[in-house]
């Protein structure tokens, strides 16, 4: 029997421990063909927010009474096929539980690389291909321009500060906090904007790029967004990648800037990671080259055991994590 954390109640505003439960899961037994894996690192991300909720996205809501799911990696420990044996590492999706049994094709083997499992759903998997295409192919951005990128601390963030240096770029981040921007600024940003501190935040965006910005990687939405639509430069691309700021919001959030768009000619875009599937091989090659000579720097926020799993997933609204938040079980 495995332990799984069901969607109790769809949460209103922010979610609190009480959406959520922990209750035993039977597994199906191991037919021909099945996979029984132990999970050791569970995925925690804002996407499953707006999950929680009925509203029809690019997946399928969660639904109540029912175990949730999201990326994780563990271990084969029992194995009707041929094409996986006890002690293989794997990433999958039946994340939120302690043990996963399901059809071998649910199943990937991780690359024998030497490097920690949880790479792999950090700069190694979505984390890293996310910031990748996102900046790369949405954003378009190229050396010596100026890229805006909130929650810049954060796992999508703090990878996206890395490679636009490694790309040549000129890099402003902001997250809350002189911790976080402490951080951004290691990670090699040349300005770091603590989004909290006293002042406005278009007047932040303004003072570390006088000359505007070419690229704005968005991953709070909001109030950022304005503040990158005022300080545009003339032909800015947009790569709208999440929007944590309003996945809460029980209100409409009001967008002053938007005739910016026209007069700088600003194009917008959002994105899925999932869009550049055909293009993974690239982005494994690259960011594995990166990796390897010590330019991309890993870093994570880590909390211990199934049940801190709600937990974690509640921080990620309150800026409890830097780099990617993870469950270790
Ligand atoms: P993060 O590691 O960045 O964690 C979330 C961070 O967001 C927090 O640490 C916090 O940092 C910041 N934050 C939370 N609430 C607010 C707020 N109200 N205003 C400003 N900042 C806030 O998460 P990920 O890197 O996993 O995801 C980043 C974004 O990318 C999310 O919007 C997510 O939905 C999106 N995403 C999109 C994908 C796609 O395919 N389009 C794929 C993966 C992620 P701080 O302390 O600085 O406030």
């Amino acid at each position: 029997m495995a332990r799984a954390w069901y969607l109790k109640s769809r949460p209103e505003g922010m979610p609190t421990l009480d959406n959520f439960e922990l209750r035993s899961l039977p597994l199906p037994s191991l037919e021909p063909g099945m996979v029984r894996v132990r999970n050791l690192w569970l995925s925690v991300d804002p996407y499953m927010r707006p999950r929680m909720t009925e509203v029809k996205s690019y997946v399928s809501p969660y639904a109540l009474d029912a175990p949730l799911d999201g990326a994780a990696v563990g271990e084969v420990i029992e194995s009707r096929t041929n094409n996986f044996s006890p002690g293989d590492l794997v990433s999958h999706r039946l994340g939120w539980r302690d043990e996963a049994a399901a059809p071998a094709e649910a199943f990937t083997k991780l690359p024998a690389s030497g490097l920690p499992p949880q790479a792999y759903l950090n700069t190694l998997g979505m984390i890293g291909a996310t910031a990748y295409f996102g900046l790369l192919a949405v954003g378009d951005a190229k050396a010596s321009e100026t890229v805006f990128v909130s929650a810049a601390a954060g796992a999508v963030g703090s990878t996206v500060v890395q490679i636009a240096k490694i790309k040549g770029m000129r890099v402003i981040g902001s997250a809350g906090g002189p911790d976080k921007c402490a951080l951004i600024r290691e990670l090699g940003a040349d300005a770091a904007i603590d989004y909290k501190s006293p002042g406005t935040l278009a007047d932040k965006v303004a003072a570390a790029a006088p000359e505007g910005i070419d690229v704005y990687f968005d991953n709070v939405g909001g109030e950022h967004l304005d503040a990158a639509l005022t300080h545009a430069r003339e032909g800015a691309r947009f790569a709208i990648c999440g929007m944590i700021g309003m996945y809460n919001s029980t209100e409409p959030v009001p967008l002053r800037n938007l005739f910016r768009i026209i007069s700088a000619r600003i194009r917008i875009q959002g994105f899925l990671v999932s869009d550049f599937r055909d293009r993974f091989d690239e982005f494994h090659q690259e960011m594995g080259k990166w990796v390897a000579q010590g330019r991309i720097s890993r870093r994570e926020t880590v909390m211990d055991g199934l049940e801190a799993m709600p937990a974690a997933f509640l921080a990620l609204f309150s800026g409890g994590n830097t780099g990617k938040m993870l469950v270790r079980l």
